[in-house]
């Protein structure tokens, strides 16, 4: 073994022995029970980003917790086709070319698509193979493979037929540069200052007028009414009149709707179906035409103002501001902080525009996967975005499916000449109704989320009844990140239920999102993106697991922290280090060869340490495969990291390294089981290092994979020892402070300091005790009674004294300084212990908690008269 753990080349070697190994392959009929997940396919065109990265190692945790667990392990891996991010870059690159889609045409348009496919398939599943993701390459998937799209299609027949899918003209977001419809939840809201406008709309019978305050002037020309609060008495005489329209003098009726809030603005709202998704609702109650001044480019359409027409939204509201102003219908305008929506696609503002779309009704789909998460069928983890879920799943309303696109998947119907409108799944030649062969086909693309909802059933194989459906189906967990909770979570779980009629899957992280080490959102722009991959160069993709592990689960905004993940390349060196360490105990020389296999000694007569590292080790155990179960990975990196680096290494090995090189069984059979341990319940998280700490014992299967998870041993449980050895750390420290305070350096002085001993209490009752200390400070105990310790420098510890012979006189009065400020702080902490227990606390909290103040009292007490003692107060 190498002094220096090297992370480049053991990962090189270990990824190709996961390849040899078919480690990630998952046997359908194999007997054992079954865990599986449907990874999260990332877009095709796509890099990996540290949001990929943290979320492999939540999977490939998982992964390879359950198959040391002794499950059948799927976890399928693919790509996104990501319609929308595709076809701007190829876009993007036409025009560098000085062509367009439309120059070139459908079909070359195409090919470039699936030339641009082949370049990148496979890319970023290859950048999750450098993470280590254990996945089973086989069954890579992809979402316009011709299976992927058969699925695709025989569900939107099936909910065509069955009335679930219609076709018809309502208002959607659209975008004025992308040239399409945009899904609620791709709408990115940001704040704007815009103005308010105070515009009168005059009775046309006789005085009166009505005031609407609104931002936006130029949409007026499609004004259809003014609707005004029921039974509000400031509108009352004008009921049953029209009002004139201010721009083109039109006449529109004054209505009353309930969704007009009477508190904002005027209390009137202007009607306007064709360019607000709100106002369409309202225009609709009221059977209210729709009428439409904007064009699908974002342009004004107005023929009879030819100094309007043909303008962009932007001037149109200066000029439509600047007419109500000479007309005197602008009363006044002021400025306003509102939110407005822009495509999170391009950045352009979006238009609430009407256009003829597809659409699902979700109603139908919605209440079964409500009811799915309020039955606990379906559990969020963290727990808080159950609330989240089921606020957008009860206010959802139809879902707009069709993109104007020319990537992605067609949407599968076609009309004939005699205009028979039918769904297919094999692209038809003739019509089912009137075998004409006249057919035109719909020219829209499907929503990418219409077919990523169907991804967890359909990389399965559905709709065949498949070995791999029947075992793998539901997913036992999906990983993802917040933003896509209501864009695809939520919609798995309506098409699982409908079309594999099982939940998708049974638990749902919601990983943190990791944010810029300067606490901003991460981007290209603010200069504060890191790419996991030059980290894992950096630092081995363990590092980088193990501190995505640690923040994946924590708070759910974690600042990227790059000292971190140094800190875990550390730990990575030091557990090498010890297994070297063992390893020399065996092979003195530098031998080649495996540290042996030992039988398990019969473990009577232990000593403290010994006694108290295996009952350290079984709770780690414990504390490790709660952790994971529970999705708490942070627990699981810290409880792992805390007891190899301060509890094996900082304690037990320091203690025993002379029996290890005496050659103690014991000793080495402890050493070894705690070390690899330590390495198995680490594996998930760090699996490369892991395995080749692995491979230096005997006995070790081809991947750690493969060993199973360790047991509980409960017999190896020693509260006693676990409480003698944390007394007599932390007599250690104080020790090691005391003797600083009174200038002894550690390790110069050449002599040991004579401690005389007296008044031990139950802390020092352990024969190793003092045994221990004079191997880990320089001091030599000698036993004393009570009078040879007159005026001599006192420590207090737990519930011994000790005090220091010789040098202590010069000092004392500091160190007496020192503990009657301790005395102070622990007399103040003692009567606030003694308020609260006689407050009603003592009879209303829980049991537990009350007995557990009673017992700090009882121990701040005995340490209060130690001192006073000590201090002679
Ligand atoms: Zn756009
Ligand atoms: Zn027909």
């Amino acid at each position: 073994m190498k002094a220096v753990y090297e992370p480049e080349e053991t990962e090189r070697r270990w990824r190709r022995r996961w390849e040899e190994l078919e480690l990630g392959r998952a046997d359908p009929s194999s007997a054992k029970p079954a865990f599986s997940i449907a990874l999260p396919p990332p877009n095709i065109t796509g890099s990996l980003h540290l949001g990929h990265a943290l979320n492999a190692v939540v999977q490939d945790s998982l992964c390879r917790f359950h198959r040391m667990r002794g499950f059948e392990v799927l976890w399928v891996p693919g790509t996104d086709h990501a319609a929308i991010a595709t076809q701007n870059v190829i876009e993007r690159q036409l025009a560098g070319e000085g062509s367009s889609k439309e120059a070139i045409g459908r079909q070359a348009f195409d090919l470039r698509v699936d030339a641009w496919y082949r370049t990148y398939q496979g890319r970023i599943v290859e950048q999750l193979r450098r993470m280590g993701a254990s996945c089973d390459w086989s069954r890579e998937r992809f979402t316009m493979d011709p299976a992927y799209v058969r699925v695709i299609r025989t569900v939107f027949k099936a909910l065509y037929e069955q009335g679930l899918i219609y076709r018809g003209p309502r208002i959607v977001n659209w975008c004025p540069r992308c040239h399409s419809a945009i899904s609620d939840e791709e709408v990115q809201y940001e704040e704007q200052i815009d103005k308010f406008y105070y515009v009168r709309y005059r009775r046309a019978d006789g005085p009166g007028e009505v005031v609407v305050a609104t931002t936006r002037p130029e949409t007026i020309l499609a004004d259809v009414a003014v609707a005004v609060p029921p039974g509000d008495p400031r509108f009352r005489d004008l009921l049953g009149s029209e009002l004139i329209e201010p721009l083109s003098g039109r006449l529109i009726p004054l209505i009353e709707d309930q969704a007009v809030d009477p508190k904002l603005g005027t209390g009137a709202l202007k009607i306007t179906p064709g360019h607000s998704a709100e106002d369409f609702e309202i225009g609709h109650r009221h059977g209210l035409p729709v009428l439409t001044v904007i064009s699908l480019d974002g342009h004004m359409i107005a023929p009879d103002f030819p100094d309007l027409d043909g303008l962009a939204v932007a001037p149109a509201r200066e000029w439509a501001a600047g007419r109500l102003r000479d007309s005197g219908a602008l009363l006044s305008d002021e400025p306003i902080v509102h939110q407005v929506g822009h495509c999170d696609r391009c950045g352009a503002i979006l238009e609430p525009l009407v256009t003829s779309q597809w659409w699902v009704r979700v109603t139908e789909l919605a209440e079964p996967a409500a009811e799915v998460v309020e039955s606990g069928a379906i559990k969020f983890h963290p727990p808080q975005y159950r609330e989240q879920y089921l606020t957008w799943v009860h206010g959802l309303r139809d879902w707009c499916i069709s993109r104007q696109l020319w990537l992605g998947h067609r949407i599968p119907v076609s009309t004939c000449a005699n205009q028979h409108t039918f769904a297919w799944v094999e692209e038809p030649e003739r019509c089912p109704v009137c075998e004409s062969s006249e057919l035109s086909h719909d020219p829209d693309v499907l929503d990418t989320w219409f077919s990523s909802a169907l991804w967890p059933f359909a990389i399965l194989g559905w709709p065949e009844e498949t070995p791999e459906l029947a075992r793998f189906y539901p997913t036992s967990v999906l990983s993802t990140g917040r933003d896509i909770l209501r864009l695809w979570v939520a919609r798995m779980v309506m098409m699982g239920l409908r079309f594999a009629g099982e939940v998708p899957f049974a638990d749902v992280i919601l990983h943190a999102t990791i944010l810029g080490a300067d606490g901003a959102r991460m981007s290209k722009s603010r200069g504060n993106v890191v790419d996991p991959l030059e980290m894992a160069d950096r630092y081995g993709a363990d590092a980088l697991r193990a501190w995505g592990a640690s923040v994946a689960m924590g708070t759910q905004d974690a600042r990227f922290d790059e000292s971190r993940i140094d800190g875990f390349a550390k730990f990575a060196n030091k557990l090498w280090n010890m297994v070297r360490l063992l390893r020399l105990v065996h092979f003195p020389a530098g031998q080649p060869g495996l540290i042996p296999k030992a039988p398990e000694p019969v473990l009577r007569e232990l000593e403290l340490a010994d006694r108290w590292l295996l009952s350290r080790l079984t709770g780690l155990v414990e504390k490790v495969s709660r952790a994971f179960s529970e999705f708490e990975f942070g627990a699981a990196v810290d409880a792992i990291y805390q007891f190899a680096w301060h509890e094996l290494a900082d304690w037990y090995l320091e203690l025993v390294k002379e029996r290890l090189e005496a050659g103690d069984e014991v000793a080495l059979w402890i050493t070894r089981s705690a070390l690899l341990t330590t390495a198995t319940l680490l594996h998930p998280i760090m699996p490369f290092l892991t395995e080749a700490l692995g491979e230096q014992f005997e006995g070790a299967p081809a991947s750690m994979d493969q060993v199973g998870w360790p047991e509980v041993r409960s017999e190896w449980d020693d509260p006693a020892a676990e409480a003698a050895m944390g007394s007599f750390q932390d007599l250690t420290g104080q020790l090691r402070h005391w003797l600083q305070d009174l200038g002894i350096q550690f390790g110069r002085s050449a002599s040991r300091v004579p401690l005389l001993v007296s008044s031990t209490g139950s802390d020092l009752a352990q024969p190793e005790v003092l045994r221990y200390l004079e191997r880990l400070a320089p001091v030599q105990w000698v036993e004393a009674t009570v009078g040879d310790l007159e005026g001599m420098a006192p420590l207090v510890v737990g519930q011994s004294a000790i005090r220091l012979a010789a040098t202590a006189a010069a000092q004392s009065q500091q160190l007496k300084a020192k503990m009657s400020r301790e005395l102070d702080r622990l007399s103040a902490f003692r009567s606030s212990l003694e308020t609260k227990l006689a407050s009603p606390f003592a009879t209303s909290a829980p049991a537990e908690l009350v007995a557990r103040e009673r017992s700090r009292l009882e121990e701040a007490s005995r340490r209060e008269a130690l001192l006073r003692d000590a201090l002679e107060i």
